[in-house]
Formats: structure tokens, C-alpha cells, sequence
């Protein structure tokens, strides 16, 4: 896998395994897209599919563009889809899938979970491949049981760390917007975070990426700390990435 970026300017991941070869969000403009995977030698005609999470356009900036150009799929909840204006016709191929089943993705099965997000029907996603299970959960105010459950024991971990709660209080962002990120719709605390990594990490899991940190309120090292801490004696075993938002993409194994 390879993050091709995550933050608030943009979020999207690169998974390919046993073939299958899918976009995990597409929160840039298309032309970033095409860039960022270039500089990865990947050839976006390839992709299976865009698989999106939610409508917010720091996840789906650049999917309809994408998707239109090189013909993949794209996946997504009905009320995403809606939301985002995607429907079938005119050289795009949609993927409707109701949040809370499964579905197939090339040769993977896919099972999404609704998540608390501001968003019309917002998903973290097990990725179930022959080559192992990828577990994705960013945006999310709070991890209830049920995205606990579905991330437990996947091979490779991609969790939003997004705040550091004192850096967040303390810091410039005015006090509507400091309780929407903190609030249960909002986004995962570094201290959230790393409780739900304790939770979900077991002796599978090989790789866990932090993503989707804020650049104003969290800083790298706080947020890996953290998570270091949770994961006690499982943290040597468990290989940890921070995930940048700028360009730069590097492959990570899983
Ligand atoms: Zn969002
Ligand atoms: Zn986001």
C-alpha cells in the first residue's frame, strides 16, 4: 500500500493485493491523482476502483474526473453517490453498497461499517484480501464497538490520529469549529486514537499508519507517542507510519 496523501487537504490511499488494485478515497483533483500514483509507477488505467468513504471533498476532490478518465468503478454508499451528484452513464461506472454488509471488490470482499461523521453515510472499511485484511477508519468522531470490532486483528491498520487535544484547546481554530473536531461527529483525538488501536492491534497486525493529522493542532511525534504507549509490548512487533499530506508517497509493506 501506499499513502498518496492524508490530512485536511487531501486524503488517498493506494492498496493493491492478489491483483486487485484500488483507490482508497480520492481527495485530490484528479491531476494530482494521476500525479502522486506516477510518482509511484502506477498506471491509474489499472485501477479496479475508487472506493469512497464519504462525500467530504478532502476525500472525493477528484473522483468523478478520475474515474470518467480511466474507467474504474467507483464505490460508494447510495447517499455518498447522491451527495456527490455520481450516477451511471456517460463513461462512469458506479458501485452502489450499503454501509453495514459486504460486498466484492476484485478479488476481495469488502465489508463497510457506518461510522459518526458529519456526513450523509460515512464508512470505515475492512478490506479482506487473500494477502490479508486492511483496515481503514478515518474520520470519525468517536470508534464505537461495532468499527472496534470490524478493524480487530486486520493485517494492516490505517486509523485517523487527527488532534492533540491540549495543542487543539490552546490553538488559533475559533470555538465552533474546536467543538466540531472534538465532538462525537467529528474527528479521532490522538488520545482516541491510540486507545482504539488498543483495542483493534493484535500479534496480525504487522503495519499501522496514523493519518489524517491536523497540521494546526497535532504534530507527528505526539501522535506516535501515543499510540507507542497503547500498543505496549505489541508496539517492537508492529511497524508505524505517519501519513504526510505532501506529495512524496512511499511504498509501505503490509
Ligand atoms: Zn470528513
Ligand atoms: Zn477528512
Amino acid at each position: 500500500m501506499a499513502i498518496l496523501g492524508s490530512g485536511s487537504g487531501g486524503n488517498a490511499v493506494f492498496l493493491e493485493a492478489a491483483g486487485t488494485r484500488v483507490l482508497v478515497d480520492a481527495g485530490f483533483s484528479c491531476r494530482e491523482l494521476e500525479a502522486r500514483l506516477a510518482a509511484l509507477g502506477v498506471d491509474p488505467a489499472e485501477l479496479d476502483a475508487v472506493l469512497l468513504s464519504h462525500e467530504h471533498s478532502d476525500h472525493a476532490r477528484g473522483v468523478e474526473r478520475f474515474a470518467r478518465r480511466f474507467g474504474c468503478a467507483v464505490a460508494a454508499t447510495p447517499s455518498t453517490l447522491d451527495c456527490l451528484g455520481l450516477r451511471p452513464g456517460g463513461g462512469l461506472r458506479v458501485r452502489p453498497f450499503e454501509n453495514g454488509g459486504s460486498f466484492r471488490l476484485g478479488k476481495w470482499r469488502v465489508v463497510g461499517v457506518p461510522v459518526p461523521h458529519d456526513a450523509a453515510d460515512p464508512a470505515a472499511f475492512r478490506m479482506e484480501t487473500p494477502e490479508g485484511s486492511v483496515g481503514y477508519a478515518l474520520d470519525l468522531g468517536h470508534a464505537p464497538q461495532a468499527v472496534c470490532r470490524l478493524l480487530a486483528g486486520c493485517r494492516a491498520i490505517i486509523v485517523e490520529s487527527n488532534h492533540d487535544l491540549t495543542m487543539l484547546e490552546e490553538g488559533p481554530y475559533p470555538r465552533e469549529l474546536k467543538q466540531r473536531l472534538r465532538g462525537p461527529r467529528g474527528h479521532l483525538s490522538n488520545g482516541e486514537a491510540a486507545a482504539f488501536i488498543s483495542e483493534v492491534a493484535t500479534r496480525e497486525t504487522r503495519s499501522l499508519v496514523l493519518a489524517h493529522l491536523s497540521r494546526t493542532n497535532n504534530r507527528a511525534d505526539l501522535a506516535m507517542l501515543e499510540a507507542h504507549r497503547a500498543l505496549g509490548r505489541l508496539s517492537s512487533e508492529i511497524r508505524m507510519t505517519v501519513a504526510e499530506q505532501g506529495p512524496g508517497a512511499h511504498w509501505i509493506e503490509a
